[in-house]
């Protein structure tokens, strides 16, 4: 029961009740602890909030990529204790302009050129609020079968339109779930291939697994997470792609050495300069020493809409499991990892365990599927319902579109370069990263990089190889258009001079 008790402009604490400032500044008492907003609060809130997010998208490239704040002064902004008492939602509110926008990191500027781009839209965003408002748990069929069966159908669509092979559907023997990150897709991969293996009488203590020297670090600490005690980094060629022969060596020695090649991990479109290992020559060794296969296609796996990038992926009929992040080139607000096995039934074996408090009737059946056996965690996000958004507001068509856009930019931009006697490309651009260094050495390079960011309008980070840098601008952030490139562009060139 709720009662209107004296007009109030701020919340207090009432002995023996719970109170809230309603509308017209009255405050309300309620009479039992009752913890939330009522509909017709969280209506006038939830617009206001809507209008703030709003305002920021629309100021988001006047603000500076990076923020301005130093190592702890935001939480000096901050009270040292959580409060005993209610404060108005107002000044709640008005701490995202005070304390949060000056901290934050603008990965949704359209001059973001730094790492991946973690990328956000408006049916991403509108996905998100419907998911969190519905809050659903769809660890199982029977919690959520509508988070369920969803997840089902973008996992099918995604198949389609990535070219990806027909039976990792749901309806085929494999399948596909959305992880949180890429790192949490590979390792499940990884735990999977060890679990198979011990069940095939392997002694787990001498499993080794293999990726190349330019794999994500994930892959690297996903291996260490999961227990194998033996990583090795293969060598890669002179464009940076695993070489398939240095692999097959050390698969060789290890077998030689009574170790048991049990995982492989290639990348299609690695992080530092999207190389491109060779999936097909690995896959068919993996077959042949029974390995498992994982293709982390992160970024690049989103290129594949495009039938004309599909050619990088060769040989995927191979692989036993792969990974694709939306959240990194199409406009699919983070997070979300697109996950597939060829073959869900040693993912299930391995990572499924039935207490009685989950038993249910649609689990026994066997007719549904409960995605807590399909990854780390019980608990799960209702993730598919923004990806669903994306798909329809914008349509196939247009994702290609803008992918096919940012390579042609991309491809400008390595042009640009290569016509430009102070500076020189570091790896080639296949896809929208392009990777170029100054001619002059590291210092010249960083200092290059430094200048770019100092600007405030534009943002990118460097990598090295072989102890030399480089510099590396990713064009895929959702809101980038041309313009923000050119404007990127003319800092490099008048920075260089100064060099
Ligand atoms: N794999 C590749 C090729 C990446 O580029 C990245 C991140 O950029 C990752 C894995 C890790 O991604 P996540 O943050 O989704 O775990």
């Amino acid at each position: 029961m709720m009662v209107a008790v004296l007009p109030m402009t701020s919340g207090k604490a009432v002995p023996g009740g719970v109170c809230r400032v309603g509308g017209a500044g009255t405050l309300i008492v309620m009479a039992e602890p009752f913890l939330d907003m009522t509909p017709e609060e969280f209506r006038r809130r939830g617009y206001a909030m809507v209008d703030w997010v709003a305002d920021y998208l629309e100021k988001v490239d006047d603000l500076p990529v990076q923020s301005g704040m130093a190592p702890g002064q935001i939480r000096d902004l901050l009270p040292d204790q959580a409060p005993e008492n209610p404060e108005d939602f107002e000044a709640i509110a008005a701490d995202l302009d005070r304390i949060v926008v000056p901290g934050l990191t603008n990965w949704t500027s359209p001059g973001w050129f730094a790492f991946f781009p973690s990328s956000n839209s408006g049916p991403g965003i509108l996905g998100e609020l419907a998911a969190a408002g519905l809050g659903q748990q769809g660890m199982m069929w029977a919690t959520s079968p509508v988070c369920t069966e969803l997840e089902n159908v973008m996992m099918d669509w995604m198949v389609d339109l990535l070219g990806l092979p027909a039976w990792w559907k749901t309806a085929g023997p494999g399948g596909g779930v959305m992880q949180q990150t890429a790192s949490d897709a590979s390792h499940v991969a990884m735990v999977v291939a060890r679990e198979r293996a011990r069940r095939g009488g392997a002694d787990i203590s001498r499993c080794a697994a293999y990726t190349s020297t330019q794999a994500n670090s994930a892959i690297e600490k996903g291996l260490r997470v999961a227990g194998y005690g033996f990583i090795r980094l293969v060598e890669v060629d002179g464009v940076y792609a695993m070489r398939a022969d240095a692999l097959s060596e050390a698969v060789g020695r290890d077998r030689a050495a009574g170790l048991v090649p049990t995982f492989v991990c290639t990348t299609v479109g690695t992080t530092a300069t999207t190389a491109v290992d060779p999936v097909r020559a690995v896959g068919e060794l993996a077959k042949e020493e029974g390995m498992w296969h994982h293709v982390d296609a992160a970024f690049a796996g989103n290129a594949m809409i495009c039938e004309e990038y599909r050619h990088h992926q060769d040989g995927l009929e191979l692989a036993d499991s792969y990974s694709v992040n939306p959240y990194k080139w199409m406009p699919m607000t983070f997070d979300g990892s697109l996950f597939y096995v060829a073959d869900r039934a040693p993912m299930i074996q391995a990572l499924s365990i039935l207490p009685p408090f989950l038993r249910n009737e649609a689990s026994e059946s066997g007719r549904v599927i409960d995605y807590r056996d399909w990854h780390v965690a019980l608990g799960r996000r209702f993730r598919s319902l923004k990806l669903w958004f994306v798909l329809r507001y914008y349509g196939a068509e247009a994702i290609r579109a803008r992918i096919r856009a940012n390579t042609a930019w991309a491809a400008d931009l390595a042009a640009r370069v290569e016509e430009d006697p102070r500076l020189e490309m570091a790896a080639p651009a296949p896809f929208s990263l392009v990777c170029f260094r100054h001619r002059a050495g590291n210092e010249a390079t960083d200092s290059l990089a430094a200048a770019v960011n100092r600007s405030g309008h534009s943002y990118l980070t460097t990598s090295r190889i072989d102890g030399r840098s480089f510099l590396r601008v990713a064009i895929a952030q959702a809101n980038t258009r041309k313009e923000h490139v050119d404007r990127l562009w003319r800092l490099i060139d008048e920075t260089a001079q100064a060099v």
